[in-house]
């Protein structure tokens, strides 16, 4: 497929440098359509991470010194670098990961959108003066950066949930080690470039590594003060465990299992026409996907037959075909993942409605999965893959309580006109964010980040931006 023959596996980028990682490890770069391996990505030693700590510190020091207006038209500077580059890092993205090519060009926009939107908020960045207590004297309240930072990005949105942790640190101020997914490093290695001649050296580094050393080494150090991870449950865990051991902040956004909330007056066509395609981006590996369908009883039939003849027509191929409408899932060990979910999930009594794929590289078929109960598998854990179930419900108090069963609390969906439906579930249903008749959950403006076993923290926002600054209050007297 074309472009396959130049892909090449990308160096580390340290203290401004790009250079090889000196690891006796590497890892092979698969290209999920066809299995075959694109490169081999050479990993950092414990010497090179201790070379970008070093140049983080000093990164932080120069960057910090930048004005914010200033840093605001440097980052612009990279955004733009990155939207005339958008063919060759989408071409990358869909190589690695195997998303189709129109959903990688998306991504990448969507990437330069978030850092865009955090440069601008950089020259926002207010403190705030408080009504003295004493005569000839000021109080005030500042926002300065918090530190270096350890950022931990995943190989789902490489772009997105790695701009989503560069654009914050960077507009705040802050130097950023990104240690970014080993499965899909030149598309992210791309954006890094594009953005990182803008900075002093040290301010973005970009490492690839064996996760678990490098996040410790990271983690323990002192010059790092701030950690942020994309990622799953179990890892969440453990570096919260790490994190709290050094006394560092932390943000975690550690998945999600959606609920889609489609009550008896929703326009069942529509509905399924905008969750067809928001289910499936990415293969359904999207810690928003909507996967947890619960639909009114009396339209619970309809919406199956509706559901299961959209999502069987969807084209499934390699991503760089123009017709694919749905790639490859990642890696064999994220097929193995899904089969085996779904097998459990049978075993335990579901109903499976399923669709065709291609027997080559890591392709799933879309799955409908009926007749589960609470305590199935496929309920009971994220699938992260093109995978659904359907139970119906008898009202909204019933909906509510089904959908809040879950460990997950990240993204939710309803589909109604209802107003006392809208404000229950509003108010009710434990999710960070909650799209109604729609699907639009993240965008660079608004706050995202998980309640319950989804994490802490907020990214995009204004409250992603505070999560990089730290607040100092100071007491001015003549
Ligand atoms: P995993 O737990 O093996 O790895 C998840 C990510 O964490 C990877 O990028 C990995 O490199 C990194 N990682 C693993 N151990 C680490 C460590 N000790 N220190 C630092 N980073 C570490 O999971 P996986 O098989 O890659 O993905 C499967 C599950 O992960 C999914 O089912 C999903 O729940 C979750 N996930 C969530 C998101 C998200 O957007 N929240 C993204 C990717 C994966």
């Amino acid at each position: 497929m074309s472009g396959e023959s130049t892909y090449r596996a990308p160096e580390l980028l340290i203290n401004g440098q790009w250079r090889t990682g000196r690891h006796a490890m590497t890892v092979a770069i698969v290209n999920p359509a066809s299995a075959e391996t694109l490169d081999r990505l050479h990993l950092a030693n414990h010497d090179d991470i201790n070379q970008a700590l070093q140049a983080t510190q000093q990164g932080f020091e120069a960057w910090r010194q930048v004005p914010a207006f200033e840093r605001c038209a440097r980052l612009e500077k990279g955004v733009n670098k990155m939207r005339e580059q958008m063919e060759h890092i989408a071409t990358l993205l869909t190589l690695e990961q195997g998303k189709p090519l129109a959903e990688a060009r998306a991504e990448c926009a969507m990437a330069a959108d978030l850092i865009k939107w955090y440069a601008e908020e950089a020259r926002r960045t207010y403190g705030r003066i408080i009504p003295a207590r004493l005569p000839n004297s000021r109080m005030q309240v500042l926002k300065q950066p918090v530190g270096p930072v350890a950022a931990f990005a995943p190989w789902n949105f490489p772009l997105v949930l790695s701009a989503r942790k560069i654009g914050g640190a960077l507009a705040a101020g802050c130097s950023i080690i990104l240690k970014g997914a080993e499965e899909t490093p030149a598309s992210v290695a791309a954006m890094v470039d594009c953005l990182a001649a803008e900075l002093p050296p040290g301010a973005l580094q970009l490492v690839y590594g064996v996760p678990a050393e490098v996040s410790e080494q990271l983690i323990a150090s002192p010059i790092i003060r701030k950690v942020t991870f994309t990622g799953s449950v179990p890892v969440g865990r453990h570096l919260a465990q790490m994190a709290a051991k050094h006394l560092k902040r932390i943000t975690l956004e550690l998945g999600g299992h959606a609920p889609v909330i489609v009550c008896a007056d929703a326009d069942i066509d529509k509905t399924v026409a905008q969750m067809v395609v928001h289910k499936f981006r990415n293969a359904g590996q999207a810690c928003l996907a909507p996967t947890r369908f619960y639909v009114d009883r009396t339209i619970e039939g309809d919406f199956l037959d509706a559901f299961t003849a959209a999502s069987h027509k969807l084209v499934l191929g390699d991503g760089m075909a123009p017709a694919t409408q749905m790639g490859p899932l990642a890696s064999a060990r994220r097929l193995a993942a899904v089969r085996d979910l779904i097998d459990r999930s049978v075993q335990a009594g579901a109903q499976l409605h399923q669709g065709t794929a291609p027997t080559t590289g890591f392709f799933a078929p879309v799955s409908l999965l009926t007749h589960v109960n609470p305590e199935s598998p496929v309920i009971q854990e994220e699938p992260f893959g093109p995978v659904v179930t359907l139970t119906p419900f008898d009202n909204i108090d019933h909906a509510l309580h089904l959908a809040n069963q879950s460990a997950y609390g990240l993204a939710g969906y309803l589909f109604t006109d209802s107003a006392r439906a809208i404000l229950k579930v509003s108010d009710q249903l434990e999710v960070g964010s909650l799209a109604i008749n729609g699907m639009g959950v993240s965008v660079p403006e608004a706050p995202f980040g998980g309640l319950k076993d989804s994490g802490y923290g907020s990214e995009s926002g204004i409250e992603g931006m505070e999560a990089f600054l730290d607040t100092k209050f100071t007491h001015h007297c003549a």
